[in-house]
């Protein structure tokens, strides 16, 4: 167990802590059957300890101190589900003093015993999988097959840097004098903020905890304040699995301000973040006055381009995992299909056929597999975007319109004849809407494809191998799934370039984002 200074203590100590629960608001349209199987989801987890509302710092389960919360709710259904404190600079300032104490014990465990904890939770996740996937449903809205998917890719980012704790290695160098020995040592970074989004409530922190803790560096999460309960449900089963206190610590609230003292403090040596370009370059420059490490996984565009060649059933598979997992809300999500002049009425034919045979509802319920949006500013963003392309001659094929279970869903939709000077071309939809652009030839695709200050994921379908090679070789992205909609797994660098941002999450590489080198030169190693 960690000790804490006196200080710290005393504040943790005052922080009062007690439960609450309310019925949820009234006046929200939604089957007795939805209400049913949400109410019953929420026992089970309160039952199982792990729908908490609460920050962790330290050991202790803590309120805001001045006792604020902010109101977690279903987007499926708008049933409260918690209220969580609203945490501002003062609780952060908290968090980081105890990060910063845990540290020095923590980073001088020896690999083997990081290593052996990590393993401990990622146990405990698999095991509790069903619970938290049920947790995440609730609280995000996807499918709970989806939702359980997500929590074992989470878990899988801390299985594997259970594993990569333990090849932290150091290099020598031969020396280009007979007199000295140089020598390269890898150590922790220190202090970490992390904030991250909620359409991946579990899997976007574990991918940044996980190398953090196998490097020896303590963390201060911030999660998305929509989705802070898987969060908070992983932290506790962090402890449980006997990850010292203050290691890893959740703070929920305000973001400007937990922001705003995760980057002045001098004491926080790196930023992590996955989120908006918008909220990445604010936090880029907010790093600069202390110079700290700064890794950012931001917006994307990503382009489909399907060739003459490709094989259609592959194609229409493909991109329909990669434009409608998570409802669209991912940003490795298609944001635009570019489809070649000889294949482009038969693809689009099959593509609307495929798409209208998505089920649209409560994630809970067996056969969904499209959930709600986030919230109803998601909704009014994707009926903008659609609204601009049908006014520019679009074509709707399928969907097109807000769904009639309401509020946060919308139809999964497919546009035909979109062009470049429409919304949709440039920026992110982060919703369930395909759109169709035409291309002619190679070149144009790639063009079209580049054209676009984001590069994280793209896709290209093709049987031509050498195509598909060139192709890959000029997407100015950093990634490319070839003939493959689903690319995201924990053991290959995740990351973009251009305006998607910077540094690499997941796979070996993942790992140096949390490391810093240091030269040791041995000298006067000749004389006896
Ligand atoms: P999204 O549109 O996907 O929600 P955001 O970039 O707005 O993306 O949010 C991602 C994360 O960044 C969330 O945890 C959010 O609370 C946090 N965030 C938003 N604004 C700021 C800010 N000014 N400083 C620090 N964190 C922020």
């Amino acid at each position: 167990m960690l000790l804490f200074s006196r200080r710290v203590s005393r504040v943790l100590a005052a922080v009062s802590v007690h439960s609450k629960f309310a019925t949820p608001p009234g006046g929200i349209k939604m089957s007795t059957k939805a209400h049913s199987d949400s109410q019953e989801a929420t026992k089970k987890l309160r039952d199982a300890g792990l729908l908490l509302s609460r920050a962790l710092i330290g050991d202790k389960w803590c309120e805001a101190f001045d006792g604020r919360t902010i109101t977690v709710s279903n987007p499926a259904t708008g049933e409260f589900l918690a209220d969580v404190p609203f945490m501002g600079r003062k609780e952060t300032e908290l968090a980081i003093t105890v990060a910063n104490e845990a540290f020095p014990v923590w980073s001088q465990k020896t690999t083997a015993e990081r290593s052996k904890l990590l393993r401990n939770w990622f146990d405990l996740l698999i095991e509790h999988k069903e619970e938290l996937g049920r947790l995440m449903t609730l609280e995000q809205g996807k499918p709970l097959k989806e939702a359980i998917g997500e929590i074992v890719y989470a878990a899988g980012f801390v299985e594997l840097y259970a594993e990569e704790a333990k090849r932290i290695y150091g290099e020598i160098i031969p020396a280009a004098t007979h007199d000295k020995r140089l020598i390269v040592l890898r150590q922790p970074v220190g202090v970490v903020g992390a904030i991250t989004p909620w359409n991946f409530p579990l899997a976007m922190i574990t991918r940044k905890v996980a190398p953090a803790l196998a490097a020896g560096c303590t963390i201060i999460v911030k999660p998305s304040e929509f989705t802070p309960l898987s969060a908070v449900a992983a932290a506790k089963l962090a402890l449980q699995a006997g990850i010292p206190p203050g290691v890893l610590n959740i703070v929920i609230g305000d973001a400007p301000q937990i922001g705003g003292a995760l980057l002045e403090s001098t004491k926080v040596r790196k930023i992590t973040f996955t989120g908006s370009t918008q909220v990445g370059k604010k936090l880029m420059e907010g790093s600069a006055a202390t110079v700290k490490k700064v890794s950012l996984e931001l917006g994307g565009n990503a382009p489909c381009i399907i060739f003459d060649d490709a094989n259609i059933e592959v194609a229409v598979r493909g991109a329909l995992a990669a434009k409608y997992r998570n409802s669209g809300q991912t940003c490795v999500c298609i944001n635009r299909i570019l489809v070649q002049d000889g294949i482009y009425e038969e693809f689009a034919k099959a593509f609307a056929q495929a798409v209208s045979g998505l089920h649209v509802g409560n994630g809970l319920e067996e056969g969904v597999t499209q959930g709600p949006l986030i919230n109803p500013a998601a909704v009014a963003k994707v009926v903008s975007h659609v609204e601009d392309a049908v006014a520019k001659g679009a074509r709707v094929l399928v969907g097109g319109k807000t769904h009639s279970l309401g509020r946060t869903f919308y139809e999964p939709t497919v546009l035909a004849d979109t062009t470049p000077d429409m919304k949709i071309f440039c920026e992110e939809v982060f919703g369930p809407v395909a759109p169709l652009f035409r291309f002619k030839d190679e070149k144009e695709a790639v063009r079209l494809a580049n054209d676009t200050h984001f590069g994280l994921a793209s896709y290209v379908f093709t049987e031509n191998i050498s195509r598909a090679w060139r192709v890959a070789e000029a997407l100015e992205y950093g990634m490319v799934g070839l003939n493959e909609g689903l690319i995201s797994t924990e053991v290959a660098p995740f990351g973009g370039v251009k305006q998607s941002g910077l540094g690499r999450e997941g796979s070996k590489y993942g790992l140096d984002e949390y490391l810093e080198m240091k030269y040791v030169c041995f000298g006067n190693m000749a004389s006896s």
